[in-house]
């Protein structure tokens, strides 16, 4: 089983709010379609639901096109970020019911039921009523009610978004393994990057309509495909500093100047792609992408480090953010709480080897220093 969207188009007036989408979810795989609200999210899982006609393109579920396949038969569970459980029946009953529709034997359904209570925690409350739970415990029920039948796919808007901090944290870890259990493809609508982050195997960054990157957990954080990606994934965001390539110095350093005041040599000798850099000619626009966490304090000033003062100071913890300021250029930094900084102080930053990306003018991924 597989779902397949191919070239997807949804348009509400003037307005493409899918334009053109192409994924591709495989058995016992989790895709997230992460972005910023109205990027196209829900209508892309609606779209593959049956709930909403696609005005281009094709959709497949199991290798066979559903476009004109009503949303009850494409067998589809779908968890709503609006849940509605039956207010007269109690968890069990409501876990229950689309087994009941489903007409399986009463032992199949107690099995069933009890599988799915246990997983999410739900043994306590299965005898009470919707309006005797608490917010987070109609969600988890509600995430239950849809992973207890036998469907051909999962897809979930935003399964988390009314559980409290705490609960969302252990849902989260509980969840991704429920999931990985069932071999079915999933898709999971969030805005939430660490949601994202922890529970998919892939993450479709979405704005716009359009899909900006498909990838791991792991290389849309270390290797974003282009700028709006690189500033959307990670907190703190990625500082973007836009500069001009003054072109290699040797074989293994480029020369950046960054708002054209305070000039920097990255060491290039581990450039990922390897040789992009030295095809970029001199006087080239570019913007350099590099997190908080991957910029050092050095005591000496070098030919890779800048100089700001610091303009403000937050403590995070195990972790302190700096805001650095010079006349053109503002950094946020991340050190760990025992580096003594001060406001208003002078300090050398340092940009880190194989973590300091370079987006081209036209906002795309060249090589990472
Ligand atoms: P959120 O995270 O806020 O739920 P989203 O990424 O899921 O956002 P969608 O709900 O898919 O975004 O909406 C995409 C765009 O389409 C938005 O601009 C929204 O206003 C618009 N839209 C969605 N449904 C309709 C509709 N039925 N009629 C007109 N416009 C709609």
């Amino acid at each position: 089983m597989s779902i397949e969207l191919k070239s997807a188009t949804k348009v509400y007036g003037s307005l493409t709010a899918v334009n053109a989408v192409n994924l591709d979810v495989q058995d016992g795989e989790v895709l997230c379609l992460l972005g910023p609200s109205g990027c196209g999210k829900t209508t892309t899982l609606r779209m593959v639901a049956g709930l909403e006609a696609t005005d281009g393109g094709d959709v497949f579920i199991g290798g066979k096109r559903v476009n004109d396949l009503a949303a009850r038969d494409r067998n589809v569970a779908m968890s709503f970020q609006f849940y509605a459980l039956y207010p007269s029946l109690t968890v069990a009953e409501n876990l229950a019911f689309p087994l009941h529709a489903e007409k399986h034997n009463a032992q199949v359904i107690e099995q069933k039921v009890a599988e799915t209570s246990r997983v999410l925690q739900l043994d306590g409350i299965l005898n009470r009523l919707p309006g005797q739970l608490a917010e987070g415990e109609k969600q988890r029920v509600a995430v239950g009610r849809s992973i207890v039948r036998d469907p051909t796919c999962f897809l979930f808007d935003e399964p988390l978004s009314r559980l409290d901090v705490q609960l969302r944290e252990e849902m989260r870890g509980e969840i991704k393994e429920v999931l990985q259990g069932l071999s079915k493809p999933t898709v999971i609508v969030t805005h939430d990057q660490l949601e994202a982050l922890t529970m998919a195997d892939r993450i479709a960054v979405m704005r716009d309509g359009r899909i900006e990157q498909v990838d791991t957990p792991h290389n849309v954080f270390a290797r974003p495909a282009n700028l709006f990606v690189a500033g959307f994934i990670g907190t703190p965001q990625m500082n973007l500093l836009a500069c001009t390539f003054e072109g290699m110095k040797g074989s293994a350093e480029a020369e950046f100047s960054i708002n054209g005041q305070n000039n920097i040599t990255l060491d290039s000798s581990q450039a990922s792609p390897s040789d992009s850099l030295s095809q970029l000619p001199a006087g080239s626009a570019v913007t350099l992408g590099v997190r908080p966490r991957n910029l050092q304090l050095v005591s000496e000033t070098s030919s890779s480090s800048i100089t700001l003062s610091v303009d403000l100071i937050e403590p995070m913890g195990a972790e302190t953010l700096a805001h650095l300021r010079n006349d053109q250029n503002s950094l946020r930094v991340v050190t760990d709480w025992k580096v003594p900084i001060d406001e208003g102080e002078s300090v050398h930053v340092q940009f880190t080897k194989g973590t300091t990306h370079v987006f081209t003018e036209d906002e795309l991924l060249l090589t990472t220093l």
